[in-house]
């Protein structure tokens, strides 16, 4: 159960550009009404990013981010976006560490870390994404590899921006495969998310928000959401359609 104000939040991976991105809120903004007891954020393609963040000028109460930044400032990086730039087009949120990031793009623990620390001196949130492959959870390795995950990807912020990050908990096993894990296998992972948090910052880490990813959908999202520990929901697929999200935003 969320012992601070539910983060739900819709990663839309590489779908829709402006014109399906304007054609969707449409819709959902008008099955969504604004509410002040949640936070609801969605992480468009970066090309989608000024469309949408330009449309949501009348519907401030809907955060917007990307969905990954460079780890460097500026340079020779063809294709690149650095938080540098996602910061002067507006984001407030950045996914640092997708397991799409990490596992088809090879991306590192430490490169984790340093956008997390570029994203935050932007003035950003990073929202941090850990969890384990279905090899690790068989052979009883979870809690050592999000740990690892967890602490690396925090290692170069200080006290204070840790307690300002998000942590997203996506097991990759769950993501995109129609299999999610059960609330108790959730809190489980949560609740040791949360002590290593704790042990870290101090007591200013139980309003850490820490979000539960994967194959979540408008029918198991209010479960999930009641599980301990579970502050939030981050979404991918069925983020994409918007009374299916707008179901998972009034969830709780
Ligand atoms: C995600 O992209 O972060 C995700 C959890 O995807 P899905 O909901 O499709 O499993």
């Amino acid at each position: 159960m969320a012992h601070t104000k539910p983060v739900l939040a819709g990663n839309w991976k590489m779908n829709q550009g402006p014109t399906a991105a304007n054609a969707y809120l449409d819709a959902f903004l008008a099955a969504h009404a604004a509410r002040s007891d949640r936070t609801v954020i969605l992480f468009p393609p970066a090309l989608t990013f000024a469309a949408v963040h330009a449309r949501l000028k009348e519907r401030p109460d809907i955060r917007v981010g990307v969905q990954n930044v460079h780890a460097e400032e500026k340079g020779a990086f063809t294709g690149e976006n650095s938080a540098l730039i996602a910061a002067d087009a507006g984001a407030a949120f950045v996914l640092v560490g997708h397991s799409e990031r990490r596992h088809v793009f090879g991306e590192t623990d430490v490169e984790s870390a340093k956008k997390c620390a570029k994203v935050v001196e932007h003035g950003m949130t990073p929202v941090l994404c850990v969890g384990e492959k279905i090899e690790q959870r068989e052979h009883g390795e979870t809690e050592q590899v999000v740990l690892h995950q967890l602490l690396t990807g925090l290692s170069m912020l200080d006290h204070d921006a840790v307690r300002e990050a998000i942590i997203a908990y996506e097991p990759v096993w769950a993501i995109g495969t129609g299999r999610t894990a059960t609330p108790d296998d959730a809190a489980n992972v949560h609740r040791v998310i949360r002590a290593a948090l704790v042990e870290l910052v101090g007591e200013g880490a139980q309003d850490i928000p820490i979000l539960y990813g994967g194959s979540v959908t408008a029918a198991n999202a209010s479960a999930l959401l009641s599980a301990d520990q579970v502050d939030g929901l981050l979404v991918g697929g069925a983020s994409l359609d918007p009374a299916g999200w707008a179901v998972i935003c009034a969830a709780g």
